[in-house]
Order: structure tokens, then sequence, then C-alpha cells
């Protein structure tokens, strides 16, 4: 691991923490690619995880989705997170902001205290109806195939298929977080899949200092960042933060 100097907050006013799946394997959840990914051992998982499954075979929405909402139920913030959720404290006592931006959908960064969490690919431990508008609810129950109580069509996990698009209010939250920051932080991911490869251009078109810490980065990285910490976020992050 490279030497690593603590970040001073002092001269950043705000922060935002792009957060991938590389974090929570440390809490025992595999990764969607690379080395053990769920995608890399499973292509063919990649195609339930689609809008045209929910449409044909909504059942097998929740076979896929099902065992992984357990296992976040079963997990539990590692290091990485908790040193995360310090960070905010910290910025927010000296007048700053940090935003986590997550690809994750483990719900961890709550769980670890992180209060400004965008949830840019959704969250398994709610769920919502795939025809109504009924409002999205806390659900931690793995289903075989559960149906709206108001009008009967398959319930869904409250996820971002592929096929689909970020929440709108999500998105409008990640970019004003964008716009503001000045420290870029890229945690667990490689920041090559949209949308989230378009943020560390923003972030860094804005000044800010960018940050990619990943166990295998891509060579060569993006070179919006200006930074590389090559190593396991729950052994670079606390480092960083200090804690
Ligand atoms: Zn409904």
């Amino acid at each position: 691991m490279n030497a690593i100097a603590p970040l001073d907050l002092s001269s950043h006013r705000s922060c935002v923490v792009l957060t991938g799946a590389g974090i929570s394997v440390a809490s025992g959840l595999r990764p969607y690619r690379g080395a053990g990914g769920l995608w890399t051992e499973r292509p063919d998982q990649i195609d339930v995880a689609t809008t045209d499954t929910l449409v044909r075979d909504p059942a097998a929405i929740w076979r896929l989705f099902g065992p992984m909402r357990a296992a976040a139920r079963a997990a539990r913030p590692n290091a990485a997170h908790i040193a995360l959720a310090e960070l905010e404290r910290r910025a927010l006592s000296l007048g700053g902001a940090c935003t986590v931006i997550t690809q994750n959908v483990d719900g961890l960064h709550q769980r670890a205290g992180s209060t400004e969490v965008v949830e840019i690919h959704g969250r398994l431990a709610r769920s919502r109806c795939s025809r109504c508008d009924r409002p999205p609810f806390d659900d931690t129950s793995a289903h075989d195939l559960p149906l709206c109580d108001r009008c009967g069509a398959p319930l869904r996990p409250d996820v971002v298929l592929f096929g689909e698009y970020p929440d709108v209010d999500d998105e409008h939250r990640a970019k004003r977080a964008l716009r503001e920051c000045d420290l870029f932080l890229a945690i667990g991911t490689s920041g090559t899949v949209a949308p989230a490869s378009s943020y560390v251009r923003w972030a860094e078109v804005n000044g800010a200092r960018t940050i990619l810490i990943d166990i295998a980065p891509p060579d060569p990285p993006s070179p919006a960042f200006r930074e590389v910490l090559t190593g396991r976020a729950e052994d670079v992050v606390p480092v960083l933060v200090g804690v």
C-alpha cells in the first residue's frame, strides 16, 4: 500500500465520496465485477437484472435480489464505512459538507452513521410497485413474488435495473453536490460505469482534488483522477481520514 497522508479537511469546504461494491467486500458482500464478482462469474445474471425480466418473469427478479437482500441485512458496516461517517462529522463541524454518492444498494453507509447519502442505484431494503404510484416502502423480507396490496401487480425491489435510469431527484442531488465539491474521492469503484464515470470529470472540471482508491484501479486510470491509492478500502480509508 502507498504511503498515505491524512486529508487536511481545513483546506476543503465540500467533499463528495463516490463508493462502489469494493467498499462492501470486507462486510462480506460480493462485488459485481472483477475477482469473485457476481456478473463476472454469472454473466447470465446480468440478463435477469433487467426491465425485460421484470415484465416477463418478475419471480426471477426476486430469485436474484431476494438472497442479495438477505445478505445485505446480515452484513455489518466495516472500517471504511465507519471512517466515511466520521469524515462527514468532521466536515460538518468545520462548517463544510460531505456527500456520499453510492452505487451500492446495501444501506451500509447509513448504518455506519453517514447522513447525506445519495443511493444512485436505489436500495435493496425497499420495495415498490411495478405498476402503480404507491410510494416505495421499507421491506427487508426475501419474497417469492409479492403483490401490491393496492393494485395487485408484482412488487419489485427499489433498485435500478439494467435498462433503467437513476431517480431524477437522486441525480439532481448528486450533480448539485458535485458542482460544489472541492474534494472528490472514488472508493471501491473503477468509476467506469455511467453515470459514475462522468462524476469525476465534473469534479475535476470544478477544480476539485480527485483521488481514486481501489484494490485494482484501471490501468491507466481515468486522467481525471489526480491521485490513485491502490489498496483495500478498509485499509486505506481510515488512514486517509485519520481515525
Ligand atoms: Zn401497485
